[in-house]
């Protein structure tokens, strides 16, 4: 079999906890043009085009093995079941909790006449299936939670992953110390809302900082990340605690989508722009080197270009590392979607152009900021033209020559240069790990 993933780390995630359960079943996993017998298709509902791009890769499937199964999962499945059932050459559609029982629902594989659908309202759907993603040993993604309850009005994945659910303490504690002992040195935090961590069942049990402190006692995992949380959620205890542990990484990455107060009303973010700079000025004041990451929307309805003028000038003053910059595209079934004062296209286009330059510009001020400063490296398998790269603790990425002994492992640099590729450059190894 083979999988194709759009999409999100979560997704991605999930989509190697099923491969797993695949392979644990003795199926082979073979590339997407090895002629596999059956495809397993991982949808996203952000992602543009979703219904376009998914018969693209149904096509493309269909021309490699023209009677291999073609069952499709993922955010969109859960969205729009019977209109990608009837995409030409798919066979089964299954819904967000139907996906983790694929290989129990979908038999032996044989093609039907008709497609098949497995979905239930996701109201109704209400398990935690926990997931990690595992291509190389070195850094993993772990899902320790899924849904959402806020209801941005933007958004689509409250209505494709269902309410706010999270695994266990316990479990997450288990799943990282057995990814520790399996050689994994780096475990990434990752869920919906990451921060709402510790509802089970509609109820909380417990919450992020729990959990947080209980993985910093985990010695078998040298570094972990928290990928994105809410700025509400991201509390001064949760800065402090990274701020005073040896595992947890100086990098935190905090969605904005906007600098205007009257716009994050609008799109019903839980928080305002005063909120936002008091979280940004307390992890600079308590850990000055930490990676700060932000996701901002351009063309919102109704943004005239005075308020994105504000955001851009919020973003530049505000001592963040890098911008992720979402254009603004209309979701069905969204509040967002019907709101009035829609801004044209190309003007959407050219201020996506001017925060992606102001995130060069920033990004590359964050990384002049470390060059002559030792850093540790977690080099990764991800090499090219004998090159090899991995990220410092606080989100540099750094390149060096090759070293097969070095990949997988932690290694002190001494950062003298950023290339013109964006990388940091490191002047030595300062550690001999052949002796
Ligand atoms: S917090 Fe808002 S943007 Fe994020 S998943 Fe929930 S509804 Fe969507």
């Amino acid at each position: 079999m083979a999988f194709y993933t759009l999409g999100c780390k979560l997704n991605f995630s999930e989509t190697s906890t099923i491969s797993r359960s695949f392979e644990e079943r003795g199926f082979r996993k073979v590339d997407f043009t090895d002629k596999p017998d059956i495809f397993i298709i991982n949808t996203c509902s952000v992602t543009d085009n979703a219904d376009k791009k998914c018969r693209k890769i149904v096509r493309e499937a269909r021309s490699i093995s023209a009677d291999a199964y073609v069952a499709i999962i993922g955010c969109y499945a859960q969205l729009k079941p019977t209109e990608l059932s009837e995409i030409e050459g798919v066979d089964a559609v299954l819904g967000a909790a139907e996906k983790f029982r694929l290989l129990d629902l979908l038999g032996d594989f044989t093609r039907k006449p008709e497609p098949e659908i497995f979905a239930r309202e996701i109201e109704r759907v209400n398990s935690f299936n926990s997931s990690y993603s595992i291509n190389d040993r070195t850094r993993t993604f772990l899902k320790v939670q899924d849904g959402c309850d806020y209801s941005c009005t933007f958004c689509t994945i409250p209505l494709a992953r269902g309410n706010s659910r999270s695994d266990t303490i316990e479990n997450v504690a288990n799943e990282a110390i057995l990814l520790g002992q399996s050689g994994v040195k780096e475990i990434v935090l990752t869920g919906v809302n990451t921060g709402d961590f510790g509802l089970r069942n509609g109820k909380r049990e417990d919450s992020f900082i729990d959990l947080l402190q209980a993985l910093d006692k985990v010695e078998e995992v040298e570094r972990f990340r928290i990928s994105s949380i809410e700025p509400n959620l991201l509390t001064y205890e949760i800065i402090d605690l990274v701020a005073n542990s040896k595992r947890f990484m100086p990098h935190f990455h905090l969605p904005l989508q906007s600098g205007s107060d009257v716009l994050l009303k609008r799109m019903k973010r839980r928080y305002l722009s005063n909120l936002y700079v008091d979280r940004v000025e307390y992890i600079k004041k308590r850990l000055p080197h930490a990676a700060i990451g932000v996701d901002v929307i351009v063309g919102f309805p109704g943004e005239s270009e005075d308020e994105f003028l504000k955001t851009y000038n919020f973003l530049n003053e505000l001592p963040v590392s890098y911008l992720h910059v979402f254009t603004y595209s209309e979701r069905p079934n969204t509040k967002a979607a019907c709101m009035e004062n829609v801004v044209p296209m190309d003007v959407r286009n050219r201020q996506s152009k001017m925060l992606r330059s102001l995130s060069e510009k920033k990004k590359r001020f964050f990384y002049e900021q470390n060059i002559g400063q030792v850093a540790k490296v977690l080099f990764e398998n991800d090499i090219e033209d004998s090159i090899m790269h991995g990220f410092t603790e606080n989100y540099v990425r750094v390149s060096a020559k090759y070293d097969p002994l070095r990949v997988n492992e932690i290694i002190p640099v001494s950062i003298s240069a950023i290339n013109v590729e964006g990388y940091a450059e490191v002047e030595e190894l300062l550690e001999n790990i052949h002796a």
